[in-house]
C-alpha cells in the first residue's frame, strides 16, 4: 500500500464536523464589521518581499525570522503573507481608494504564514480576521475601532477578557525614548539574549517584545514610552481613554505593550484571554500612521487590529461557550427498488430547491442500514418508499423524535403535506 501523506507541520485541518464553529464565528465577525461600516477586502496570499520588509519592518521577528518564502519558476523569491495589513495597504494605494472618500474601512479574513515553533495557539498557517481604518486621525477613530473589538467579544460572550492599551508615541517622542532605552539595556547587555543584542543596535523597542524569560525580566524595569510622550501624543492618548470611558469599554493601561510590528504609532492595544495558556493574546492592534508613507503613498493616518481565529476558538472552547449546532436534515428517504429510488431522487430535489436539507441513499445500502444512517445524521423525519407506496402514491412519514407516523401523499402533493407536518412539529417544540 502507498504511504499516507501527512499535513505539513504547523498546519491544521478544519474538518466537516467542526467547520460550523468557524462559520458561526465568521458570521458574527462579518456582521459586526458591517454594522461598524466596514467592507471586506481580499488580497493575494503572496506579495513582493519589499511589501513586508517595508510595511511590517525589517527589524521585526516576522520579517527576520518568520517569513515563509518560496521560489517561483522564474527564480524570484516571494513570501506568503505573514499578516493582513500590509496587503490591504498596498491595495489601497494601488487602486487609489482614497479617491473614494475617507475614511476607508476594510475588513479581511485571511490565512497567515509564519515560520514559528508550533504549539497550542501558535501555528505556521493560521487565520486572522482584521479591521482596518484609513484616513482617520481623530482619537475617536481609535476608540471606535477598540469598541468594535470589544463588541465582537461581547457578542461571542467571551468572559475574563482583558483589554490593555498603551501609547507608543510618534517618531518624534520615540527618538528620545530610544536613547533612554538604549542606555538602560546597554547596562544589562551581558544578560540579554543573542537576538536582543542585535535589537539593541537596530531597534531597542523590539527587546520589550522578546519572548525570552530573562529578557522579559530585564525589560520590566526599562524606561516606559508613556513617560516620554510629546504633548500631541499625550493628548491623543488621553482623548482615546476619555472616549473609551464614555463608551463604557473597560481597559487597563499597560506601559509594556509595544506590539511586534514596526509600523505602530500612538495607540496600541491587545485583548488578552485568561485560561488558554501562554498564547493568550487573541487580538492585537493599534495605530500605524507611518505605514502608508512607508509604502510610497502620501501620508495617511491608519489604524486596525487583527484577531487570531484559532486562539479565539480556543478561548471559546475553554470557556464552554456554546456554538449553535447546525440544523439537522429534515428528511431521509429510504428507497427500495428502482422506481422508489427515482421517486426519492426527485422528492429530495424538490426539498433542496426549497432550501431544505434532505438525503437519500447514494451508496446502495439495505433498508436497515439506511435507517441506521438516517438516525446517525439526525434526520427529523424518515420516509420508506417501496413498491406499495409507489403504487398507492402514499407513504408513512415518521417523526424520528416522537416515532409518530403520519400518512403523506407522494407526487405533486408531497411538498404541501410535508411542509404542514414539518411546521406543526416545529411549533410543538417551540
Ligand atoms: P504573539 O506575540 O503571540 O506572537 P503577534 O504580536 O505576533 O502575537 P500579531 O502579529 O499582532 O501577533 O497578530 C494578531 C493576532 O494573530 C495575535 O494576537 C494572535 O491571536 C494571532 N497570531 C499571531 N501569530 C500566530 C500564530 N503563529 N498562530 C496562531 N495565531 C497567531
Ligand atoms: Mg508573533
Amino acid at each position: 500500500m502507498a504511504q499516507l501523506i501527512k499535513k505539513i507541520k504547523g498546519t491544521e485541518d478544519i474538518l466537516p464536523r467542526d467547520s460550523y464553529k468557524w462559520q458561526f464565528v465568521e458570521k458574527v465577525l462579518a456582521d459586526e464589521a458591517r454594522v461598524f461600516g466596514f467592507k471586506e477586502i481580499r488580497t493575494p496570499v503572496f506579495e513582493q518581499t519589499a511589501l513586508f520588509v517595508r510595511g511590517v519592518g525589517e527589524g521585526t521577528d516576522v520579517v527576520q525570522k518568520e517569513m515563509y518564502t518560496f521560489e517561483t519558476k522564474g527564480g524570484e523569491s516571494l513570501p506568503l503573507r505573514p499578516e493582513g495589513t500590509a496587503g490591504s495597504a498596498r491595495a489601497l494605494l494601488e487602486h487609489a481608494l482614497v479617491n473614494e472618500g475617507l475614511p476607508i474601512k476594510a475588513n479581511y479574513f485571511t490565512t497567515c504564514y509564519r515560520y514559528e515553533k508550533p504549539q497550542a495557539g501558535r501555528q505556521r498557517e493560521f487565520h486572522q480576521f482584521g479591521m482596518e481604518v484609513y484616513g482617520a486621525n481623530s482619537p475617536l477613530s481609535d476608540a471606535e475601532l477598540i469598541c468594535a473589538g470589544a463588541s465582537i467579544f461581547e457578542r461571542l460572550q467571551l468572559k475574563n477578557l482583558r483589554l490593555e492599551i498603551n501609547s507608543i508615541g510618534c517618531p518624534k517622542c520615540r527618538a528620545e525614548y530610544h536613547r533612554a532605552l538604549k542606555e538602560y539595556f546597554e547596562s544589562k547587555k551581558e544578560n540579554l539574549c543573542g537576538t536582543c543584542h542585535s535589537r539593541l543596535e537596530k531597534n531597542p523597542m523590539r527587546i520589550l517584545d522578546c519572548k525570552s524569560p530573562i529578557c522579559k525580566e530585564i525589560a520590566k524595569d526599562a524606561p516606559k514610552i508613556i513617560d516620554f510622550l510629546c504633548e500631541d501624543c499625550e493628548s491623543h492618548f488621553s482623548a482615546v481613554k476619555t472616549y473609551l470611558d464614555a463608551a463604557e469599554v473597560k481597559y487597563t493601561v499597560n506601559p509594556s505593550i509595544v506590539r511586534g510590528l514596526d509600523y505602530y504609532t500612538n495607540t496600541v492595544f491587545e485583548f488578552i484571554a485568561e485560561g488558554i495558556g501562554a498564547q493568550s493574546t487573541v487580538c492585537g492592534g493599534g495605530r500605524y500612521n507611518g505605514l502608508i508613507e512607508e509604502l510610497g503613498g502620501n501620508p495617511l493616518p491608519a489604524l486596525g487590529f487583527a484577531i487570531g481565529l484559532e486562539r479565539l476558538l480556543m478561548v471559546m472552547e475553554a470557556q464552554g461557550i456554546e456554538i449553535p449546532a447546525p440544523d439537522k436534515p429534515v428528511l431521509y428517504i429510504a428507497a427500495l427498488g428502482k422506481e422508489a429510488e427515482i421517486n426519492a431522487f426527485k422528492t429530495v430535489k424538490t426539498l433542496r430547491e426549497a432550501g431544505l436539507e434532505a438525503h437519500f441513499d447514494i451508496v446502495g445500502r439495505g433498508l436497515k442500514a439506511q435507517m441506521k444512517y438516517a438516525d446517525k445524521i439526525g434526520a427529523k423525519f424518515t420516509l420508506v418508499l417501496g413498491d406499495n407506496e409507489i403504487a398507492e402514491q402514499k407513504a408513512q412519514l415518521k417523526n424520528m423524535e416522537t416515532s409518530e407516523k403520519t400518512e403523506i401523499r407522494l407526487g405533486e402533493n408531497f411538498m404541501q403535506d410535508f411542509m404542514a407536518i414539518l411546521l406543526a412539529s416545529e411549533n410543538k417544540f417551540n
